[in-house]
């Protein structure tokens, strides 16, 4: 614990994102309250899906779930998978699906850190229109949790 706190800092000085550590934190915490649920010993495989429109840096996340798990997550392995983002368009109907890496560097910047600019990068490929709506992409979520009774 103590090097993380160690760590924090100076991630704070480097300027990194902080919120993949808050992240790390309420999923170590779900994850202990099902393990405790379900009468748990050990976690052995936590899976966790995060949306790809969701501004978190996976390798970021992976470290602070290394960092902070313990006790009944100690050896825990954490899978951390990105969910593609899928839009449809509100003008024609059209669903496709979406990759950031299809993005420059310049407009994927400009999307972390104000994500409402990700209408402005993003068109309908069939029409043209930046007015879609995201049907899947958001969100953090655990998909299974294993372990020994
Ligand atoms: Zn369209």
């Amino acid at each position: 614990m103590l090097y993380a706190t160690i760590f924090l800092n100076a991630a704070l000085q480097k300027g990194f994102p902080m919120h993949e550590w808050a992240l790390a934190e309420a999923i170590i915490s779900s994850v202990s309250q099902i393990a405790e649920k379900e009468g748990l010993k050990e976690v052995k495989e936590v899976k966790i899906k995060v949306g790809e429109l969701q501004q978190v840096e996976i390798d970021i996340l992976e470290f602070a779930l290394s960092e902070l798990k313990m006790g009944k997550l100690k050896n825990a392995k954490f899978i951390v998978e990105t969910v593609k983002a899928e839009l449809r368009c509100r003008v024609c109907g059209e669903k496709w699906v979406f990759s950031k890496n299809e993005l420059d560097e310049e407009k994927t910047e400009a999307i972390h850190f104000v994500p409402e600019t990700v209408h402005a990068y993003i068109k309908c490929p069939r029409c043209g229109s930046p007015d879609f709506e995201i049907l899947q992409g958001r969100g953090v979520w655990l998909e299974s949790v294993r372990g020994v009774k």
